[in-house]
């Protein structure tokens, strides 16, 4: 299944919080007005959001891995005490395209470097928040449609789960993601670079987790800075 019907609300603090440091003095300035106004152009025009999604019965859990009626095993770290209790698992690859990193790294190889890294800043913010509009969003439709409730969400790479996973998920996605839209490399990175995965249980009965942020299990939590400027 597919979504594209995200909107994005990028406001000047957003932008400030995440540059922080000597760019945002400089951006602060009433004579850089104009990097924000590109900024804000640019991400308008080039920001494609698309969600690939779909859900899969889980068959049993083994200690950290979620064996799906599929047969495909998935999972390890925080994972199977996450989903434990799930009937399901739902699984998303989130992008929001390659128009913004492009434009980014053309800006930096130009005269604009600095609009082309807080446009590269901005780009990653919103796969992050396109990624918790669609928990979001589900969250809600699911408790509406059958009174469901969902585990935290996690994605590979940021906690203990591992990237290589990030196969398996193609592999289940592999017949609806749109050609040309998003892909994976041979050592598992996610083209377009602002692209990510993620999966969380879904269910009738409580979860292993519910409510936390991904954060929470996140291997960079001491030492991030954007967490506090998270949607979830
Ligand atoms: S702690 Fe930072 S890097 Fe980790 S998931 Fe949260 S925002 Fe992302």
């Amino acid at each position: 299944m597919i979504r594209r019907d995200f909107t994005f609300q990028l406001d000047e603090q957003m932008i400030f919080s995440y540059t922080g440091g000597s760019i945002e003095k400089r951006l602060r300035d009433p004579a850089n007005r104009s990097i924000l106004e590109h900024v804000h152009a640019y991400f308008q025009e080039l920001v494609d959001p698309l969600v690939v999604w779909n859900r899969f019965p889980i068959k049993a859990l083994i200690h950290d891995k979620v064996i799906l009626q599929s047969g495909h095993k998935i999972g390890n770290g925080p994972v199977g005490e996450v989903v434990t209790g799930a009937h399901e698992l739902v699984l998303a690859v989130c992008t929001v395209g390659p128009g913004l990193e492009q434009k980014s790294r053309t800006l930096m190889q130009g005269e604009e470097f600095l609009e082309g890294i807080i446009l590269d800043g901005v780009a990653s913010w919103a796969v992050d928040d396109l990624r918790c509009r669609f928990y979001a969003g589900m969250m809600d439709q699911l408790q509406e449609e059958s009174g469901y409730r969902c585990s935290t969400y996690l994605s590979p790479g940021e906690s203990e789960w591992s990237m290589n996973d990030q196969r398996i998920i193609f592999d289940l996605l592999e017949s609806e993601i749109p050609p040309d839209s998003v892909s994976l490399t041979e050592s598992n990175v996610m083209v377009p670079f602002k692209s990510l995965s993620m999966g969380f249980g879904i269910g009738p009965d409580p979860m292993g987790s519910e409510g936390e942020s991904n954060c929470d299990r996140c291997t960079m939590r001491d030492v991030c800075r954007y967490r506090v400027l998270r949607a979830v």
